[in-house]
């Protein structure tokens, strides 16, 4: 894969990035409503590249798992683009920047019930909802979508395959009064067809998937390669296009368009530390460090993307 001249190997970069964005005092924030994430020690970085050619590189804890939690919103968008029935979805939520945090109730209200886009909580939750209309289970069908492009293959010794933390996603919903407050808000402007304690049970489920970097680079593949995930296509080519378009614009909510600075390419981040990032055409790229800024994103994070996107000239613009 092409870099600019003075980059070293990519292995060697990774390395390079793991030693310079490893954190090394207890700096940022971990959310209040996920005991969980809380437990995570603060010192924790791994970086993963999954390229188009079918190469993988990676450093630092890449094969830790870790809990993907908004990252899932990705997927969830692929998987309801692949149903055939997407004019339904886009009637239901925009695909507008927010620019208000991810669990913001006061635009939803104002907006009569339409949430800004599907990266935000309140679309999540409506994803999830037209993903229930076919389901039961739309976190066990997120599971074995994310399963199957992150390779199936059995992991290396001492390591999983994705799966669903139950325990951490019943500690995040006994603290998940303002998500269950979005989710009967849209059921009073009648976005929402199933129960709201049902979706929001489903979404927390899909948030608490563990997954290493190795795993979350592999599965967001298809996104960089015009829809062709690893074992197949996944989606058109103009619907991956479009995906990759809504992260760029709204993947960090109110800090999307510093990360758009920053980094220069399309991203999406999870309030476990987590941040994917698509480069078209050329790779994925999942970096996780635990603790966050005030806006909710891996702080060691978006500097080692800043700081990557920098060393190799990989932007989309
Ligand atoms: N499960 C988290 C929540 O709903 C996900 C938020 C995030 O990762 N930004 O609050």
């Amino acid at each position: 894969m092409s870099t600019t001249l003075s980059a070293p190997p990519l292995g060697l970069l990774l390395e390079d990035i793991v030693r310079r964005h490893r954190p090394r005092q207890d700096a940022g924030s971990v959310p209040g409503n996920i005991p969980f994430l809380a437990t995570v020690p603060f010192d924790r970085f791994g970086i993963a590249v999954a390229t188009t050619s079918g190469e993988v590189f990676s450093s630092g804890d890449a094969g830790v798992p870790f809990s993907i939690q908004s990252i899932s919103k990705v997927f969830t968008l692929a998987m309801a683009l692949q149903g055939g029935r997407s004019a339904a979805l886009w009637s239901r939520v925009l695909r507008e920047p927010s620019g208000t945090s991810f669990n913001s109730l006061v635009q939803l209200e104002a907006e009569k019930g339409i949430p800004r886009n599907p990266f935000i909580n309140a679309g999540a939750l409506v994803v999830t909802d037209h993903l229930l209309e076919e389901t039961p289970d739309a976190a066990a069908q997120l599971l074995r979508f994310l399963t199957e492009q992150a390779g199936n293959h059995a992991p290396e010794p001492g390591q999983h395959a994705p799966f669903i933390d139950e325990d951490a996603a019943a500690g995040e919903l006994a603290g998940s009064s303002r998500n269950l407050a979005l989710a009967h808000f849209l059921k009073d402007f009648a976005n929402l067809t199933q129960p709201a304690g049902v979706v929001v049970e489903n979404y927390v489920r899909q948030c608490s998937i563990m997954m290493t970097c190795v795993q979350l680079a592999r599965a967001g593949l298809f996104l960089a390669n015009d829809g062709q995930g690893t074992t197949g296509r996944v989606l058109a080519p103009s619907e991956a296009k479009r995906i990759g378009s809504i992260m760029l614009t709204c993947g960090m909510y109110d800090a999307a368009g510093e990360f758009a600075y920053r980094v220069g390419l399309p991203g999406k981040s999870g309030v476990g530390g987590g941040i994917l990032v698509i480069v078209p055409g050329q790779c994925a790229i999942c970096v996780w460090s635990p603790r966050l800024d005030a806006k909710g994103n891996s702080l060691a994070g978006t500097a080692a993307l800043a700081d990557l996107s920098d060393r190799t000239g990989w932007s989309v613009f």
